[in-house]
C-alpha cells in the first residue's frame, strides 16, 4: 500500500491511499476537495473510496464534491450516519471491511467526538487515528469525557508496536514543546524533538509516527507510568486522574 499525505487547510492532512495489487484508491479525511483532485489528476488516478474518521468539517469538507466528481463511495461510522455527509458504507466497532485486498479493522474511539473511529490496516499495520491520537499529543475532548478518551487511547496502545500512526493534523512541534515541559529528561523525547525540528524546518511532515516510539515519548500515553506520575507530583494517583491533569494542562498550554 502506498500512502501520500496531502496538506489541507492550515495544518490538516488528508491521506491518499493506494492498494498496489487491486489499484483501489481512497482518501482519508479530505478537508477540502481541490488538493485531492489535483493530486489524483496529476497521477492519473480515480477515487474509489472516501474514509472519514469523524464528522468535523476539517475531515469531511471535501466529501460531497469528491463524491460528485469521482462517484466515490463514502465510508464512516454507523453511529454517525446523520453527521457524515454522503455516507454510503456504514461500519461498526470491531467490524472488518476490505479496501482492495487489505483488511481494515474499525475501532470505535470516542472522546474527541462520540462517533470517532480509527481505521486499522491489519496486514500493513497502519492506523488512521484522526483527531484522537496525534504524534506526541491527543485530541481535545469535545463530545466525550476523559474516561472515554483514556479508554480510546488504551485501545490504540494495544495495537502492534510497529504500527504506523497517521493522524489528522501536523501538531507535532507544538505537542513536543508541551511534552518537553513536563518530561524534559526523557532522552527519547529529546531526540525525537530534534528530529521534529529538522523536519519542520524543511516543511516535511512528521507523520507517520511509530506507535512504539509514541509509547515512550507521548505524555498522554504515559499516564500509567510511575516515572511520569512522580514528575507531575502525582505519585500513586490513579491513571485516570493523571490523564485528566495532563489533558487540562495541555488545554491551557
Ligand atoms: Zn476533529
Ligand atoms: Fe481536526
Amino acid at each position: 500500500m502506498k500512502i501520500n499525505p496531502i496538506p489541507c487547510l492550515e495544518d490538516n492532512y488528508a491521506y491518499i491511499i493506494y492498494n498496489n495489487l487491486t489499484k483501489t484508491v481512497g482518501v482519508v479525511d479530505p478537508s477540502e476537495a481541490s488538493p485531492i483532485v489535483n493530486f489524483l489528476k496529476k497521477n492519473n488516478l480515480k477515487l474509489d473510496y472516501i474514509l472519514n474518521t469523524h464528522h468535523h468539517f476539517d475531515h469531511i469538507g471535501g466529501n460531497i464534491e469528491l463524491k460528485k466528481i469521482f462517484n466515490a463511495k463514502i465510508v464512516g461510522f454507523s453511529g454517525d450516519k446523520s453527521r457524515i455527509p454522503g455516507i454510503d458504507i456504514m461500519l461498526n466497532d470491531d467490524e472488518r471491511w476490505m479496501f482492495g485486498d487489505s483488511s481494515i479493522k474499525v475501532l470505535h474511539i470516542p472522546g474527541h467526538t462520540s462517533g470517532h473511529i480509527c481505521f486499522f490496516f491489519e496486514k500493513e499495520k497502519i492506523a488512521f487515528t484522526g483527531d484522537t491520537l496525534f504524534s506526541l499529543g491527543c485530541g481535545r475532548i469535545f463530545e466525550g469525557d476523559h474516561h472515554q478518551m483514556l479508554e480510546s487511547l488504551n485501545k490504540i496502545k494495544k495495537l502492534p508496536k510497529e504500527t504506523l500512526i497517521y493522524c489528522g493534523h501536523e501538531y507535532t512541534y507544538k505537542n513536543a514543546e508541551f511534552c518537553m515541559k513536563y518530561d524534559v529528561d526523557n532522552l527519547e523525547l529529546k531526540n525525537k524533538f530534534l528530529k521534529i525540528k529538522e523536519l519542520r524546518a524543511k516543511n516535511i511532515p512528521t507523520i507517520p509516527a511509530v506507535l512504539g516510539d509514541e509509547l515512550k515519548t507521548n505524555i498522554f500515553l504515559r499516564c500509567s507510568e510511575n516515572e511520569l506520575k512522580i514528575k507531575l507530583n502525582m505519585k500513586n494517583q490513579d491513571n485516570f486522574k493523571v490523564f485528566r491533569k495532563v489533558r487540562d494542562l495541555k488545554d491551557k498550554f
